[in-house]
């Protein structure tokens, strides 16, 4: 029998230390196995190890295809290898309920059968060299990357020739592996235990190796540095463009004063876009997305690249922002759902015309050689604000610095009103670290914690309009609508609407409100906002919003739920003119008072 050579290892021990690990499920226990294991492990191969026991071939954000074997394809695998029908692998599935179990009972059969039939010294194995950890490792690799015509086959024929040269145990192993089924118990978090027992000596390496892997998330390259060359060795890992950092994570907190209090009295106070989030990296004109669990989505961004390469001013960084779906005559967000919607397309450059995004930038992690990550917020963002080349959809996240709770929440209900679904606020103290791949008090989120729904329409006068931006620069593009106040016989504005129009009722936008423009504020219109231009309360229309909120910029019950805020609707969208109605017939103040309370009480009921 041929040994696997110093740079390999015999496959046999990890499934040994599988089947070890399976049998046990304290985290200590685990440990224990794992280092047993590493420490046998020849240095060049434990990321191989590693990967392994995650059930991957590489870290999911290397976008390595998925096997592509499902439960039919490895079925006729299984019964290719051991020479049986189907039908056979199919009914010990039935009894067995796993077709890793499948595969060690078939093994077994026809290991008996060699032995009675070739004598038991002939017998090693399958009959052949011991599998090692190279071999199925990229055995199985290359069923991941088989693509394509005749790639069916290919598959089955490699899991199949891998099977027939496994022991049974190494087989069961192997198909759960296949199947994705692998579910050892073992976290990322006990494999870093492990490996600082392992290479580092004990527990007090742990923090210097989760370090290292928070700015590079690539656990089995990680494992290999620390195997290789020791734990000092990670002390200099900073980040890596190509390579994502595990994303810094908020608290969430409802008490205005108590966050301010949390972080420190004063914070960075942004708000909280509901998109999903990109760490971007640039590196030349290469540019990389990764998502919040850091997989590479950069195919689904092209238009967000193209911002990247332009947006930042520097040879190599990692910025972090939200993406948010945009209005692209307003450049108003959009709920999340309308990015999922481009999302779920697979034609992408017909999906980013249909759904164009805006990037909201709130941190840089890394720039030109220096890493910010161990830098406080203030100077981050001043390394931000220098490299970002801002565009009307390549920006800074909107954001106040403030200590006090009122204008806290007045900003809150400013970004609810304006799409966003709450603020973050972040400690800008000089130990404003970026904490990678962890959720602290640093920073706190403050979200809406309700789910409501409008159910009715209103019908609002339109009083102002504002010219849009983007695809309609310099044409009217969003109006805004008031609420009849029959007690003063005045317009209370409601919200600013620049959704759910037509091509056509855009294009006739000027021709409608011609007759009504005039020169400045309506004296029957009540209102806190600067239109672009003023109308004469005339024209209304019916509008369907996502839920009314409270907004400070809104005049409409000003001070009736709560000081200083008004009613508004949060995402209004155009349904149809109302030209039937008089302006003095448009839904009252008190009718959308009556609207709010009865949302409240449904969202009590709720809760
Ligand atoms: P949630 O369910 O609230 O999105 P989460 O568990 O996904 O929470 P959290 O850390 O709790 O993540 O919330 C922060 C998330 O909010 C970020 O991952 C990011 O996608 C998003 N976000 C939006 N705006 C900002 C901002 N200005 N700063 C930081 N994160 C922001």
């Amino acid at each position: 029998m041929a040994k696997a050579s110093a740079a390999d290892m015999p496959f046999s021990e990890v499934a040994k230390a599988f089947e070890s690990l399976e049998m046990v499920s304290a985290r200590t226990q685990l440990t224990v196995i794992l280092v047993k294991l590493f420490k046998s492990t020849p240095p060049s191969i434990i990321d191989k190890v590693v990967y392994l026991i995650q059930g991957k071939l590489a870290p999911d954000w290397k976008g390595v295809p998925e096997l592509g074997v499902g439960e039919k394809l490895l079925i006729t695998a299984i019964a290719m290898a051991y020479h049986v029908p189907e039908s056979r692998v199919e009914s010990l599935y039935k009894t067995l309920g796993d077709l890793g179990s499948v595969a060690e009972r078939l093994a077994r059969e026809t290991e008996a059968k060699r032995k009675k039939t070739a004598g038991l010294l002939a017998f090693m194995g399958g009959g052949g060299e011991p599998l090692t950890v190279t071999k199925v490792f990229n055995t199985l690799y290359r069923v991941a990357t088989a693509q394509g015509e005749g790639s069916r086959e290919l598959k089955i024929k490699l899991v199949a020739g891998l099977l027939s040269e496994a022991s049974p145990l190494e087989a069961k192993y192997i198909v759960r592996f296949v199947q994705g089924k692998l579910r050892l118990g073992v976290g990322d978090a006990t494999i870093l235990d492990a490996l600082a027992v392992a290479f580092g000596g004990g527990a007090q390496a742990r923090p210097i190796i989760e370090r290292a892997y928070n700015l590079q998330a690539d656990l089995g390259a990680i494992a290999r540095i620390v195997a290789e060359h020791g734990v000092d060795a990670l002390k200099d890992v900073k980040p890596k463009v190509g390579v994502p950092i595990r994303p810094m994570l908020a608290e969430r907190h409802n008490d205005p004063a108590e966050i301010l209090r949390k972080v420190g009295g004063r914070g960075l106070v942004e708000y909280k876009y509901d998109g999903e989030r990109g760490q971007i990296h640039k590196d030349g004109d290469r540019v990389y997305i990764f998502s919040r669990r850091l997989e590479n989505i950069t195919h689904m961004y092209p238009d967000v690249v193209e911002m990247a390469r332009r947006g930042i001013r520097a040879e190599k960084a990692i910025v972090e922002g939200e993406i948010v779906a945009i209005d692209p005559d307003t450049l108003e967000l959009r709920p999340f759902q309308e990015l999922m919607r481009r999302k779920r397309k697979h034609q992408i450059h017909k999906a980013m015309r249909e759904v164009p995004v805006a990037v909201f930038l709130f941190d840089i992690l890394y720039r030109d050689g220096e890493d910010l990550t161990v830098k406080p917020l203030p100077e981050r963002r001043r390394n931000l604000e220098e490299v970002i080349v801002p565009s009307e959809t390549w920006t800074i996240a909107t954001n106040i610095v403030t200590d006090n709770p009122d204008e806290l929440v007045k900003f809150f209900l400013k970004a609810i009103e304006d799409g966003a679904e709450g603020v973050m606020v972040k400690a800008i103290h000089e130990k404003s670290i970026y904490q990678a791949g962890a959720r602290g008090w640093l920073w706190i989120k403050f979200k809406r914690d309700y789910k409501s729904e409008m159910i009715d329409t209103v019908d609002l006068v339109a009083v102002g309009g504002f010219y849009g931006k983007g695809r309609r620069g310099g044409k009217i593009g969003t109006l805004l609508m008031a609420a009849y106040d029959p007690e003063t016989d005045t317009f209370k504005t409601v919200c600013k609407v620049g959704s759910g129009f037509t091509d056509e009722d855009l294009n006739r936008m000027e021709e409608i409100f011609k007759p009504y423009i005039i020169p400045r504020k309506h004296p029957r219109v009540d209102s806190l906002i600067e239109a672009d231009v003023w109308f004469v309360p005339a024209k209304v229309a019916e509008i369907i919003g996502a839920e009314l909120t409270l907004s400070p910029m809104h005049t409409c019950c000003l001070n009736a739920v709560r000081p200083g805020a008004g009613i508004s609707i949060r995402f209004p969208r155009f349904i149809r003119w109302r030209d039937d109605k008089r302006p003095e017939d448009a839904t009252t103040t008190k009718e959308l008072l009556e609207m709010y309370r009865r949302q409240l009480k449904k969202i009590e009921e709720q809760a």
